[in-house]
């Protein structure tokens, strides 16, 4: 079967064509799938009853379903189970904030990169999601609550950069003026550093804010928490973010997750601003969501705290990210290891 929805609108346009339509039937197709939201081809109104019938055949809307959901008692903050079509589970959360509605998005069933806290990397990479199945994840999520997005972030399971081809093609079909036409500029990307992959997305001249999972000042610290730092050195990170300032002129963000007694010390601080010197960035403080098994306790609240002070009068910017749906399994990957293979409501 025939994967319309991880289809451009370019390559849409060619399909139609090959099967003799005309080109406006191609925009009203794309217009069904990427902003009416459809989920049956019976749905496709202004399309004849033979042209829905030649497309069934050929083609599969297959993309996330909603096969439970959590809701946050203290903020809204609603996080979705989301089966694929092959079974494969994955989550996403829809969170709110003043100024709109944001989706975390997952790019992998499973993830392979390692990282000793993290509850996605338990059983390993099962697959990559295609461009529909992200895609989808987005459209779901506003078909179930019937608000419109307006902020995507690639923060879910798995590694977006692992997933190269999938996720900048995700990016160019959810921003396009032919789809929901979110602003890249409210598109964040969090990676773990794959530092060939971030010049690649340099040359793809896109605008998102890129967010770099670092979590630690120093490489030998980073080595014991993060597998792919043995690959990559902090210094060739630290290159890949000027350039990716340089080239975009967006303000990169960097990921630290508190880990106590590990890498919340006034001297892992002082050696952060050090790193950062210099750098248009802002420090992103994410305390421990300690998952049973994996590595660490999270930090304590008043570390943290002065962990972000002596960032701050070193003139970093720097927040601690505000927890939403605390309430819920928020770490993700959680859900997702609950339920493999179990019942659900
Ligand atoms: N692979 C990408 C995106 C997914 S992880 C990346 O590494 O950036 C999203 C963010 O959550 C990363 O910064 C990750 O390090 C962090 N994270 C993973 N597990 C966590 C946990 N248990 N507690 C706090 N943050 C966690």
């Amino acid at each position: 079967m025939i994967d319309i929805k991880s289809m451009t609108y370019p390559q849409l346009k060619a399909f139609m064509e090959g099967m003799g339509e005309k080109a406006f039937r191609a925009d009203q197709l794309y217009a069904w799938l990427h902003q009416k939201l459809v989920t049956s081809f019976d749905d496709m109104t202004n399309l004849s009853r033979e042209l829905r019938e030649q497309l069934k055949q050929r083609c599969t809307l297959a993309g996330a379903k909603v096969v439970q959901q959590q809701i946050s008692q203290l903020d809204g903050t609603r996080k979705f189970l989301m089966e694929l079509s092959d079974g494969q589970r994955v989550e996403s959360v829809w969170m709110q904030y003043k100024h709109g509605n944001s989706v975390c998005v997952s790019s992998q069933a499973g993830c392979r990169m390692g990282c000793r806290f993290c509850a996605s990397t338990v059983g390993g990479l099962v697959r990559n999601l295609t461009t529909g199945e992200i895609l989808d994840q987005v459209y779901e999520i506003q078909r179930v609550t019937g608000e419109r997005v307006s902020n995507v972030i690639l923060m879910g399971i798995g590694e977006p950069l692992d997933n190269y081809d999938n996720v900048v093609r995700f990016i160019r079909m959810i921003s396009g003026e032919e789809g929901l036409h979110i602003s890249q500029r409210n598109i964040t990307l969090s990676t773990c550093g794959l530092v060939e992959r971030i010049y690649d997305l340099i040359r793809e001249k896109l605008t998102v804010t890129l967010a770099i999972s670092l979590h630690a000042p120093n490489d030998a610290l980073r080595r014991r928490m993060m597998p792919v730092a043995e690959r990559y050195s902090i210094e060739e990170i630290m290159k890949a973010c000027h350039a990716y300032v340089e080239q975009t002129g967006r303000r990169i963000t960097f990921e630290y997750t508190m880990v106590e007694g590990q890498n919340d010390t006034p001297e892992h601080a002082r050696q952060l601003c050090r790193l950062l010197r210099g750098l248009n960035c802002h420090v992103n403080l994410i305390p421990l969501n300690a998952v049973e098994g994996r590595l660490g306790t999270r930090s304590k609240g008043a570390d943290i705290e002065g962990f972000k002070l002596l960032l701050a009068k070193n003139h970093t910017n720097v927040t601690i990210r505000r927890e939403l749906g605390s309430d819920i399994d928020a770490a993700c990957g959680q859900l997702r290891n609950q339920n493999k293979g179990g019942e659900t409501t």
